[in-house]
């Protein structure tokens, strides 16, 4: 079992008591103890990096009250820039899905495959129709693979939305486009569009989610990272962020037992909230994203 940050940072400053500012010198060796913590964690080079100059900053000259050991006062600056960055700042309201000011809002879901987009598609269909007394359609783009759309029938099913068939002969664009239309006449609220993934970064499919965006301009992009990704996560936000504008992020597989540094790299290079947290295959186990509870989960 790996030591988690406090009784690490313990150990370096024992020969620290009485210091009353935390200074460049008494600092680096902790900064270091981050350092190692968080590429356990997981998490990117860049993102490390970023987070220590960023603590590291806002560190220097901390005074260190009362009983405080120097080491505690630097656990507690690396607990709030943790907390920050993982969207603390941002406010409540930054899990809240946008709806659109004429529905249906559109919703499309982006990322790799076997991340967890079309399980995620059920949960928030279920979220939607459940707590927020939405209306809601789903439809399957992805026209490669049939079991996809099947799946997606499943999920929708078993929630209780309704779900819009869509087949592999179609293209996605008059897929996305056909479902809109169907909302619009039945008056659904929200429409959820699943995606297909690849197994790794694709022009083609990235053209094409592009395309389908264009075509119905969601009020809602998600971009669907599994948390055990690890240091893949930071490619592939990188390549989904600049293709696409994406407004949220969805963090999968949090009831794994990785410590989930990719929630750190996705957002050091979206800067995107990441608004809902997949704790569960079942399709009750969405829940919105907790930036202090996962800051304390990827410091250890
Ligand atoms: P897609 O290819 O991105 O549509 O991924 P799927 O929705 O088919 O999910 C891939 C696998 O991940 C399935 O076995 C899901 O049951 C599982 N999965 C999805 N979300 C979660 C989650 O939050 N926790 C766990 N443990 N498994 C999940």
């Amino acid at each position: 079992m790996l030591d988690n940050l406090t009784q690490r940072l313990a150990k370096v400053v024992k020969t620290m008591r009485g210091e009353a500012r935390l200074t460049e010198a008494n600092t680096a060796e902790m900064l270091r103890e981050v350092r190692m913590a968080l590429l356990e964690a997981d998490v990117a080079l860049p993102a490390v990096r970023e987070f220590i100059a960023k603590v590291k900053e806002k560190a220097l000259g901390e005074e260190v009250i009362g009983s405080l050991s120097p080491g505690q006062a630097l656990v507690g600056v690396v607990q709030r820039e943790m907390a920050a960055l993982m969207g603390a700042d941002l406010g409540p309201e930054a899990t809240q899905l946008s709806f659109a000011q004429q529905p249906p809002a559109i919703i499309l879901m982006a990322g790799l495959q076997g991340v967890g987009k079309t399980t995620t598609v059920g949960k928030l269909a279920k979220y939607l129709k459940e707590q927020k007394k939405k209306k809601v359609l789903t439809v399957s783009a992805d026209v490669y693979r049939p079991a996809a759309i099947a799946q997606l029938e499943s999920v929708t099913k078993q929630v209780g939305a309704d779900f819009f068939p869509s087949t592999s002969t179609d293209k996605p664009v008059d897929i996305a486009l056909a479902a809109l239309d169907w909302a619009r006449k039945h008056y659904h609220d929200v429409l959820i569009i699943d995606t297909a993934g690849r197994l790794g970064i694709d022009e083609a499919m990235m053209q094409e989610i592009r395309a389908v965006h264009g075509a119905v301009k969601p009020i809602e992009t998600l971009f669907v990272v599994d948390a055990m990704l690890g240091q893949d996560a930071i490619n592939t936000a990188k390549a989904f962020n600049d293709a696409l504008p994406l407004t949220g992020i969805v963090l999968t597989k949090l009831d794994g037992d990785s410590r989930g540094g990719a929630a750190l790299s996705v957002r050091h290079v979206t800067g995107k909230p990441i608004k809902f947290a997949g704790v569960s295959e079942k399709l009750d186990g969405l829940e919105a994203f907790d930036p202090t509870r996962m800051a304390s989960r990827v410091l250890g």
